[in-house]
């Protein structure tokens, strides 16, 4: 579908409305996760340049928001346009630079385009009220008015996706916004977003992208007086850390963390066997298992553990693993060395530890074939730890409360599943977990545009998509008339 040109010198960044290079003297090298080539090296933004994008975004984003609700939407319905018309360059440049499964990849590009074209018709779902008074003569209205200026702080493993779903509803909303992707893609996090509104018609300055590595622009990127919110997405050290500066008393700016999960997949006794096996395989290995919603702890009850551990071994086993860019793989690289490292630690210790394993495999390069572990339990690093890899371990459950007390058994509350035969027991079981999403007889991977996404516990503040992104990224204001004098006490 793509006939027009590819973008072009993308290791410039839009920033406060020109493309220019970062004016550090340090370069950032962006390299394929699989093959380990360099696609780009681009000099980083300093804090000079931080500053410049954000005071120039708030210059930008007065007259963006006195734009009608039809031209904003109009601009969100081009730019999904453009998703289509570049959907293969798109999709070619997270198989490159994020290590994304052209499957991976797909699902993340419709997931960007699903936001965008959502975020067409929020300026005009917006709207205020009009409250009954107790004051004679006064007329009580709130207005809904844009936050100003939003810093979105992005992940790699759905660059494209997690700074979208801030982007696009923050921006239709009248807001003006300053990216800051994370350093092992920022052109799928950031620079590609901002051509694509560029050329949707989004006027210069209103989006701006900075390129730096978050222990050193992040504080001033999180301080900065003009952002109003902060929007994170990423690890709960870090997040915790933001919420801290941002909103910890030194400055007072609202706030949205999404944070890391531990999603557990419960499987009862009566569960349709068959169903939970193929949910269990993607919701565990699609992106290699680096979702924040991904399966972590798989929990059987005891009647079903042999024949769910014997059909999902076999399954697993079967996947095809490798070269990303190829249509039948299912299991890529992970991001970067450092991740992988990381993930042989937490293999080696699963068996210390005495889990067993049942699919293993050694690493080529940067892809770690699946690993499943069998008896595990609760208490082992491998079950209370996010694991974001494609490992993971199966714990047997006595019936179904103690399947619930372990579902619940960790810090986190992002998405979790349960399988059963019996809906209204399903049910009764989901709003038994603690956690902001709860799928009955689905993976936990699921990111609808309308639906409210977010976490509990240590996953996070904050819902995203829909009416919750129109509370999100805007702010009451209350304001009142009064159309006759008031008889005051005194
Ligand atoms: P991360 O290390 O926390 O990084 C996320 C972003 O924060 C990157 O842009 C990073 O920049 C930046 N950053 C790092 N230190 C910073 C600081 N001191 N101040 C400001 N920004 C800073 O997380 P990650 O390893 O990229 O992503 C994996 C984690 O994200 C997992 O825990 C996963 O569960 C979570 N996640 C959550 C969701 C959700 O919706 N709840 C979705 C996806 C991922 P640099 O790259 O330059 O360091
Ligand atoms: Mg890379």
């Amino acid at each position: 579908m793509t006939s027009k040109p590819v973008y072009q010198n993308l290791e410039l960044q839009p920033i406060g409305g020109q493309w220019r290079a970062g004016s550090a003297s340090r370069n950032l090298d962006v390299t394929d996760p699989f093959t380990g080539e360099q696609l780009l090296s681009l000099p980083m933004a300093t804090r000079e340049d931080l500053d410049e994008a954000y005071r120039k975004a708030a210059q930008a984003q007065v007259e963006w928001a006195a734009m009608g609700p039809t031209a904003r939407g109009q601009i969100m319905r081009r730019a999904v346009e453009i998703f289509d018309e570049r959907k293969d360059e798109i999709v070619d440049w997270l198989i490159r630079e994020s290590g994304s499964t052209r499957i991976k990849a797909q699902i993340e590009w419709g997931a960007a385009r699903s936001i965008t074209l959502e975020s067409a018709s929020l300026p005009g779902r917006c709207h205020g009220r009009i409250l009954p008074t107790d004051v004679p003569g006064k007329e009580s209205r709130v207005y809904r008015a844009p936050l100003g200026v939003i810093g979105v702080i992005s992940p790699w493993n759905f660059p494209l996706h997690l700074s979208a779903r801030s982007v696009s509803p923050a921006l239709a909303l009248g807001n003006a916004v300053v990216i800051k992707p994370a350093s092992d893609t920022p052109v799928t996090g950031g620079l590609l977003l901002a051509r694509i509104f560029e050329e949707a018609g989004l006027p210069a300055g209103v989006l701006s992208v900075v390129v730096g590595a978050g222990s050193e622009i992040g504080d001033a990127f999180v301080e900065h007086p003009i952002p109003s919110f902060i929007s994170f997405t990423g690890s709960t050290p870090v997040g915790r850390n933001i919420g801290r500066i941002a909103s910890g008393g030194e400055h007072l700016k609202h706030v949205a963390l999404e944070l890391g999960g531990n999603s557990p997949f419960v499987v009862l006794a009566d569960a349709d066997v068959d169903a939970a096996v193929n949910a269990a395989v993607v919701g565990k290995f699609l992106h290699q298992g680096q979702i924040c919603m991904a399966i972590n702890r798989i929990i059987v009850e005891q009647p079903l553990l042999e024949e769910f551990t014997r059909r999902y071994v076999e399954r697993v086993k079967a996947l095809p693993y490798g070269d990303p860019s190829k249509p039948e793989t299912v299991v890529g690289p992970v991001i970067n060395a450092r991740q992988l490292d990381g993930l042989k630690d937490k293999i080696r210790l699963a068996q210390e530890e005495g889990a067993t394993l049942l699919v293993g495999g050694e690493p080529q390069g940067n892809v770690m074939p699946p690993h499943v572990f069998g008896n595990v339990t609760a208490d082992m690093e491998i079950a209370r730890e996010e694991i974001f890899g494609p490992l993971v371990g199966i714990q047997s459950a006595r019936d179904a409360a103690h399947a619930l007390e372990l579902a619940n058994s960790t810090e986190y509350g992002l998405s979790s599943t349960v399988f059963t035969r019996d809906i209204s027991k399903g049910v009764a079981f989901a709003q038994g977990i603690r956690a902001g999403m709860t799928h009955v007889n689905d993976m936990p991977v699921n990111d609808e545009p309308n639906a409210p996404f977010g976490g509990e516990k240590n996953s996070g503040l904050g819902r995203f998509n829909g009416d919750w992104a129109i509370e999100e990224f805007t702010t009451d204001h209350w304001i009142t008339v009064q159309h006759a004098p008031r008889p005051y006490p005194f």
